[in-house]
């Protein structure tokens, strides 16, 4: 599970993220939406640690990110953690971003190995094994020794969620993943993350797709300025905000 607590972010003099509490449990699907500017990416991008806050704490199954907890009489002390630590809390935790980021001189099947082989130091063949599964997983067993640009956006976007998985992540991030494809591939991208939900995986989701938040969402966060301005259920969310700027912003979303 996901505990995000007090957290503030700043670039400089913008206040980018002002004091998130956030409780996601293990298993289940927090969809965010919320305007431009609002902070949806830079929240995900801290929960992974690409950024580090200035305020507060994320736990993620228990464990503090970035940093190591010494209690002492009483009061407790932090130390940032050495970036091999770091990576290796990255490590288990999945991300996929609006572009796909492949990498475009191998195949789907070598994308998804990639990781696995070089962080994990899995054996060529059984990551290879892995990767099979995996891309069969995402609807791509037919297409493992394909070029990223011979997939469309939505093969291409399925491939780096397979990628992402092969790290076996506790955790997945998906920030936009489908504002870049075009409408009709959207639905191959959404299917494959509904069956991860489905199979259990705890995700946090940055979406303006509405009606998956509506169907797969457990909970949905609107956010606004940096701050959550209202979270519930989905549905209750959807068909009765109880904010203003979430009536607004929903009002052109919708
Ligand atoms: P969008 O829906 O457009 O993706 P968002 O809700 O994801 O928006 P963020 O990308 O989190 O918003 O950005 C929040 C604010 O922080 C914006 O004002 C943005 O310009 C600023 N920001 C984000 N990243 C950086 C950075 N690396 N340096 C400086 N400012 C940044
Ligand atoms: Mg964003």
């Amino acid at each position: 599970m996901v505990r995000i607590a007090g957290v503030h972010k700043f670039f400089g003099d913008l206040h980018v993220l002002r004091g998130v509490d956030l409780t996601v449990p293990r298993g289940s699907v927090c969809v965010v939406v919320g305007p431009s500017g609002s902070g949806k990416s830079t929240l995900l991008r801290c929960v992974n640690e690409l950024e580090q806050i200035d305020a507060g704490r994320i736990e993620v199954d228990g464990e503090l990110m970035g940093y190591a907890e010494k209690v002492r009489n009483g009061s407790s002390e932090l130390h940032r953690l050495h970036p091999q630590a770091i990576a290796a809390q990255r490590s288990r935790i999945g991300m996929v971003f609006q572009r796909f980021n492949l990498f475009p001189h191998m195949t789907a099947l070598e994308n998804v190995m990639e990781a696995p082989v070089q962080v994990k130091g899995l054996s060529r063949g059984a990551a290879r094994r892995r990767a099979e599964e995996l891309l069969d997983r995402v609807g791509l067993a037919d297409r493992t020794g394909h070029y990223p640009a011979q997939l469309s956006g939505g093969q291409q976007q399925r491939v780096a969620i397979a990628r992402a998985l092969a790290m076996d992540p506790e955790l997945m991030l998906f920030d936009e993943p489908t504002s870049a494809l075009d409408p009709e591939l959207v639905g191959e991208v959404l299917g494959v993350m509904q069956g991860l939900a489905a199979d259990g995986m705890t995700m946090m989701v940055v979406t303006h797709e509405i009606g998956f938040a509506r169907e797969v969402g457990d909970h949905l966060v609107f956010m606004d300025g940096g701050v959550i301005v209202e979270q519930g259920d989905p549905s209750a969310v959807l068909d009765a905000p109880r904010q203003e700027r979430t009536r607004e912003f929903l009002s052109r979303v919708l």
